[in-house]
């Protein structure tokens, strides 16, 4: 085999299907952001960035960047080690303790990232629980998939967000089998919210133990930034909550939070957990701080509600088709991969807006969109550029608009 020819052909083949991903060079700037420097070959530009998720700002919070700067000052670094090995730092032990806290659950356990948290998990609890049955939402992150997949548990995909389709499963099985049921908060494409509350209740009468990925929700709902789960008082109600600290914290990392036997338990036996040098203690100490000044501060919650609504009227005031959902996501269809790379590439261009094209496999064929993430960050100035560049795009490729009438 000619092993290039092969790397090329297969890169061709994602080209032409409008699939190939290409990554803007950016460089934020510190306290104006969400203004970015873009550069693209020899040329400089100035940009908007509409897609982050790092959705509060939090990504340049003075408590934020002051824990880190402090940490960095005072231990150095990097943590010099896995967990095990030297490699747990004070930072580390503290802010388990803030999520634990967090989702009022006896324990909490950190990961490099949401995606390790994630795949080593569920790895570790449907490979290690005998005969475990892993029920996974259709549209389940990369994540929970492969975690599940390595696990080589038996695992049955349930409809998306489709209790009944559930509860067929589920009664299909003896009431003795373990069960885990993975689920998600806040589905980040289509922005809609899974039914915890009826899950927990299916869990509890076919004696399942639930995991709740939060990483779109954690920081940004709740009195506290626990979660969805939190806004709708089911904390208590999950075997497990994962989440993230690298989008609405701003930072970086992944942790589940459950009982201490639960976390005791993935912490003895997660190869993914186990084997990793554990995160730099600054960005443990800027986690913590994230979290900490959300649990006790909702001003940035609210503002990011108010932008979120603003952007949605403006964009329904002329026309531009997005999805409604109960969350902060606003994804404007566009549905087809070349245009949408086009359109992305023009607003960067022309506008200097930067938002990223979602395209297939991170979305189903032909639901191909623009993923819009307002922040309580972007001015109002940026509102109107975002708003005036769409509505000017959409007449020009001649893309559909919602009918004023349909409204
Ligand atoms: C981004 C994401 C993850 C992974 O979290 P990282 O901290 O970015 O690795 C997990 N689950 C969902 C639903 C995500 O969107």
């Amino acid at each position: 085999m000619n092993y290039t020819d092969f790397f090329t052909g297969e890169l061709d083949r994602l080209r032409d299907d409008g699939n190939y991903r290409v990554f803007a060079d950016l460089q934020r700037k510190r306290g104006s952001f969400p203004q970015a420097l873009n550069r693209d070959g020899d040329q400089k530009r100035d940009v908007t960035i509409w897609c982050s998720n790092d959705y509060l700002g939090m990504g340049q919070h003075e408590n934020v960047l002051g824990a880190m700067h402090e940490a960095i000052d005072t231990v150095g670094a990097g943590a010099g080690g896995t967990r095990n090995i030297s490699g747990t730092t004070h930072q580390h032990v503290v802010l388990e303790q803030e999520l634990a806290d967090l989702h009022g659950k006896e324990a909490a356990l950190l990961f490099t990232s949401g995606y390790v948290s994630n795949w080593a998990a569920l790895g570790t609890l449907a490979a290690r629980i005998p005969d475990c049955l892993v029920l996974s939402d259709a549209l389940n992150h990369a994540s929970m998939i492969e975690g599940i997949r390595h696990s080589r548990a038996e695992c049955q995909r349930f409809r998306h967000n489709d209790v009944e389709h559930l509860e067929e499963l589920l009664k299909a099985q003896p009431l003795d089998r373990p069960k885990l049921i993975a689920f998600e908060s806040v589905y980040s494409m289509d922005g809609d919210i899974g039914p915890i509350e009826e899950i927990c209740d299916l869990a509890d009468k076919y004696n399942a133990m639930t995991y709740l990925d939060e990483v779109h929700a954690v920081g940004l709902y709740g009195p506290r930034g626990g979660g969805i789960a939190e806004e709708r008082g089911l904390m208590d109600r999950l075997t497990v909550i994962e989440g993230t600290l690298g989008k609405a914290f701003g930072v970086m990392g992944g942790y589940i939070a459950a009982s201490t036997a639960l976390c005791d338990f993935i912490r003895s036996f997660a190869s993914g957990f186990i084997f990793t040098t554990a995160l730099p203690p600054a960005v443990a100490a800027g986690a913590a701080a994230s979290v900490r000044h959300l649990k006790d501060s909702s001003f940035e919650r609210a503002q990011h509600k108010q932008r979120v609504a603003q952007v949605r009227a403006r964009l329904d005031a002329v026309g531009i088709p997005h999805t409604d959902n109960d969350s902060h996501i606003i994804p404007v269809m566009v549905g087809d991969p070349v245009k949408c790379k086009y359109l992305s590439d023009i607003l960067l261009k022309d506008h200097g807006i930067y938002i990223q094209p979602i395209n297939y496999p991170t979305v189903p064929k032909g639901t191909e969109r623009l993923r819009i993430t307002p922040s309580p960050v972007h001015s109002q100035a940026d509102i109107d550029n975002l708003v005036g560049a769409l509505e000017l795009l959409w007449s020009q490729c001649e893309l559909a608009r919602i009918p004023m009438a349909a409204q």
